[in-house]
């Protein structure tokens, strides 16, 4: 992995950002171990795989999957599934373990947007959609209204479509909490990243690990009906005494599933990898929360929030 110096970029929004989200910085020193046999992934396209990516560009969508450069890329545009991101490319927050771009949108949405998507939904013909987006510290409701509104024109265009939303933690704000898990989702899901200890470290200083469980506690209380879903990313420094009080914190405030992956550092000026997760210890974690009360726990190294998000119910680590 190489050191790149700080880039910066205006997007096809004409927003100016930091790319990758990170400035060169003194991480940049510390060099990445060896990537383990079990995390190499081949390369499998289909035709779904361009029929997706067709869709995104001729919308103007912006997924996760390519904004994140996830590694599950191949796997779920083959399979037909994407992960919208709503609001654009940039955030304004810079987790240390995040691709995304950082800058200041200043108050832009793409109007087109929600409904733009729905339409996506409609000719891709998902039954499960995952929906999340850069945190938008810039809207005075942190976009929940323009998330909302996303879900609703999906559901009027696909009604037996579910959707999970993956959302900003809004600064913690209930009320926009309160519209969002009113707006007819099926999965709310908020991602908790790490454990306490290391959650300043890793996570932007606007984040926090109390503010992440009370958003999760919320949405549980305002809409019961509605599953709550978090992901934690391993490989960080977190120890399994470590790991085992955070599922003890979610499952208190009454979080049903829970994911959990290997941490892939996305350049060298992101948080370094302390170890690399083996397949064992992640069903063994696995094992862990399912006993403590979890609904379900998908857990394995190349395992993402949204990851078969649609077979989480299956209650088989999503196949894996
Ligand atoms: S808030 Fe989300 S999108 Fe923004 S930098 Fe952090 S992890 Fe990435």
């Amino acid at each position: 992995m190489e050191i790149i110096a700080t880039t910066k970029i205006t997007n096809r929004d004409g927003i100016k950002a930091i790319k990758n989200g990170q400035k060169l910085n003194k991480f940049a020193d510390i060099p990445t171990p060896k990537k383990p046999s079990w995390l190499k992934v081949k390369a499998e396209f289909n035709p779904n795989f361009h029929k997706v990516k067709e869709q995104v560009k001729s919308k103007q969508l912006y997924t996760v999957c390519e904004e994140a450069h996830c590694p599950n890329i191949n796997e779920c545009w083959s399979a037909g599934t994407a992960t919208f991101m709503l609001m654009g490319s940039v955030c304004t927050r810079a987790c240390k373990f995040c691709s995304v771009d950082t800058g200041n949108p200043n108050g832009w949405l793409d109007k087109e947007e929600p409904i733009n998507t729905a339409k996506a939904v409609e000719i891709m013909k998902l039954k499960y959609v995952v929906l999340t987006s850069v945190n938008r510290d810039d809207l005075p409701d942190g976009g929940a209204q323009h998330f909302a509104d996303t879900v609703k024109l999906i559901k009027e265009l696909n009604p037996n479509t579910a959707v999970e939303a993956l959302t900003p933690d809004f600064k913690g704000l209930f009320s926009s909490i309160d519209t969002l898990v009113n707006c007819g989702l099926e999965v709310f899901a908020q991602n908790i990243e790490t454990v306490k200890r290391l959650t300043h470290q890793v996570r932007d200083i606007r984040a926090g690990y109390q503010q992440t469980l009370d958003v999760l506690a919320e949405s549980k209380r305002i809409n019961p009906k509605v599953l709550t879903k978090t992901s934690i990313i391993l490989g960080l420094g977190e120890t399994d005494i470590e790991i085992e009080n955070t599922m003890d914190d979610l499952i208190k405030n009454k979080v049903d599933i829970l994911t959990i992956g290997q941490y892939l550092r996305p350049t060298r000026n992101h948080h370094p990898i302390e170890r690399w997760v083996t397949p064992e210890e992640f069903e063994n974690y696995r094992e862990i929360g399912l006993r403590k009360g979890f609904l379900e726990v998908v857990s394995g190294p190349m395992v993402r929030s949204s990851y078969r998000a649609e077979r989480a119910l299956q209650k088989n680590n999503a196949g894996l």
